[in-house]
Parts: C-alpha cells; structure tokens; sequence
C-alpha cells in the first residue's frame, strides 16, 4: 500500500520514523515543506528536509532534537571568530551536506533531484520530495514587521506574535517531480503532526498539491500536533490561539477545511472529540506522545487503522 505523508521537520521526522517501522519504507513517500529553506553562508539549506532525512537515515541527534548525531561545531567557531554570519547554527557533518547540495544546486540540478541523491547516498527507501523545486518562501507579518521564516523564528525566537503566515512564491510554484503522482497513486494521505501554519501551510500553498487532496479518493488522516491543548514544542499552540482563536482539536481540524477525513488526537484532548466530529472530521483518540520508537510505531499503526473508520 502506497502512502503519501505530507510533513514538516522534526515533528514530521519523528511520525516518518514510526511509519517506515510499521510499514515497508520504500512503500512511503514524504512531501516535505520548504518555505523554511535559506541561504546561509552562500550555502544552500533546507532545513525540513534535512530533519527528514537525518530522522531516517537514522543519523540525527535525538537529544538535540534536531540537525546531525556525533556533531561537532568547528567550522562555525572558525566562522564566529571572523566575524561572520553564525546565528543560524551549522554542525560540520551538517555542513558536508550543504556543501554538496550548494554545489548541486549552482550546477543546475533541482532540488528534488539532489535530495534524490542525498537519500540515495544515505541509505534511505523512503522518496524524499521537496513540495516545489521552485523557490517558496514563509513569511511572517507580526506587529513588530515582517520576518523571513528563521528570521522569525531561530534569530527573533518565534517571540513575535504572528498575525498572518504569507507564502512568497507559491502561486506560482508547481508541484515537484513525483509529489502529484504520490498523492495519486497513494492509497492514504498523511497530515504529519507537523505545525499547521509554517510547515503544513506552505505545502498546501502549493495550488495543485492542495487541489490533490481536495479531489482525493482515498482517506486523508491528520495527527494533531497538539496534546491537552498545548504543543508538544515550538509555537503551534500559540498561532492556533491568535490565528484560529483557541487551541481544542477543533480549531486544529479548521486548519486543515475540506483536506481530511480523520483527526488524530491525543487521549487529554478526548473532551474535544465531539466538537471535531461536528465539523465533519472524525475524530480518533490515541497516545500521541512520540517518545520513543515503540510509542511512534503504534500512532503510526493507529493512522492505518485510521484507514478502516474514514
Ligand atoms: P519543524 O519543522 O522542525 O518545526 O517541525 P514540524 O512542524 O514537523 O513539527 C513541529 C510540531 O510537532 C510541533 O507543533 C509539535 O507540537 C509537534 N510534535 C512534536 N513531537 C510530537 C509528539 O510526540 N506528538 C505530537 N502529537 N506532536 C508532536
Ligand atoms: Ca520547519
């Protein structure tokens, strides 16, 4: 059964793991976000995608929680005491990836194709695509002006209230290589719980990939990133609360109008239950804390399980 998971970083990462112990890896193609990508120090990066293919190439730093296991920081320490760009922290065995894909990118290949190679080169089954190859870039307009997305925030700390996420380029982005043939031939669509507004959002903004899931014939389940009503990390709870005006599994399932059949919610947000099944979304309560691989592994049984209720 061919599965098609749309997905952020490390929340997403985390989700991927538990689906690629549950079902056979190459079944399973992850639609990645990319409005979090930048250049840094002339270098091409790509943050969500990177957290997708360390997470599964079993090579990223879970204590951390984010970027590459066995790190070590020279080349950014060289960098800081030159006086250059170093807010946007860049490990060495990170940076080897970079470098490559800089290299990649300035030869002309797409990003899909380099992230192709990457996976390829790291082992991982699993078709890694970015959702555009063309550049789409997360905005965020706050009281305090407008961000780029690690402007926002790594720099700023995402501490500016956001009153509205903007997508720089994607009207006009086209979906990449593979991503509407994945959501085609897949016999599930995946929502990872992944933040909604900076890493759903951007995907969706992708007008073809939106209308994908629209005119789907196969269930779409969420996973709600949300547990009691607060983020597991990051701001998403936050964004809900100013942007949909609470933080109950319904306002998660509002994000998401049209696109999903089932919303997948944590055990402490049981009260929301009804509330999501009045939107029309049906509501399945699980344990939805990814702690370790055995509680991954079993949200991820849980959303196949999901198939049979949708
Ligand atoms: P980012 O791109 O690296 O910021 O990561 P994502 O957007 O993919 O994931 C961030 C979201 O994952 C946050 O809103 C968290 O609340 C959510 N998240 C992280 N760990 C868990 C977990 O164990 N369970 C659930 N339900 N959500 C989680
Ligand atoms: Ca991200």
């Amino acid at each position: 059964m061919k599965i098609a998971v749309l997905t952020g970083g490390v929340g997403g990462a985390r989700f991927l793991r538990g689906l690629v112990d549950a079902v056979d890896p190459a079944q399973v193609t992850a639609i990645v976000n990319v409005g979090d990508d930048l250049e840094v120090l002339g270098l091409a990066v790509s943050p969500d995608l990177d957290s997708v293919l360390y997470a599964l190439a079993g090579v990223a730093d879970e204590e951390r929680g984010w970027g590459r296991a066995d790190e070590t920081w020279n080349a950014l320490e060289s960098v800081e005491a030159l006086g250059g760009e170093s807010w946007f922290r860049l490990g060495d065995r990170d940076l080897g990836v970079h470098l490559v894909r800089t290299q990649a990118r300035n030869a002309g290949q797409s990003l899909s194709a380099v992230t192709a190679r990457l996976a390829v080169a790291l082992g991982v089954e699993t078709t890694l695509l970015p959702a555009t190859d063309e550049p789409l870039r997360t905005w965020l307009d706050t009281p305090n002006g407008s961000f780029a997305f690690q402007d926002w925030f790594v720099a700023r700390r995402h501490r500016d209230p956001v009153d509205r996420v903007r997508f720089e380029g994607a009207a006009s982005a086209r979906p990449a290589p593979g991503v509407l043939d994945a959501l085609h031939e897949a016999a599930l669509i995946l929502l990872a719980p992944s933040n909604p507004f900076v890493s759903i959002g951007p995907i969706l903004a992708v007008e073809r990939i939106r209308s994908a899931i629209e005119r789907r014939r196969v269930p779409c389940v969420a996973v709600s990133p949300l547990i009691a009503r607060q983020a597991v990390k990051g701001p998403a709870a936050v964004m809900l609360q100013r942007l949909q005006g609470g933080t109950t599994a319904a306002h998660v399932a509002q994000c998401y109008p049209g696109l999903i059949d089932v919303l997948m919610i944590d055990e402490a947000d049981a009260a929301d239950a009804d509330a999501v099944s009045a939107l029309g979304i049906r509501p399945l309560i699980t344990r939805t804390l990814m702690r370790d691989p055995t509680a991954r592994r079993r949200l991820a049984e849980a959303a196949l399980d999901a198939v049979a209720f949708a």
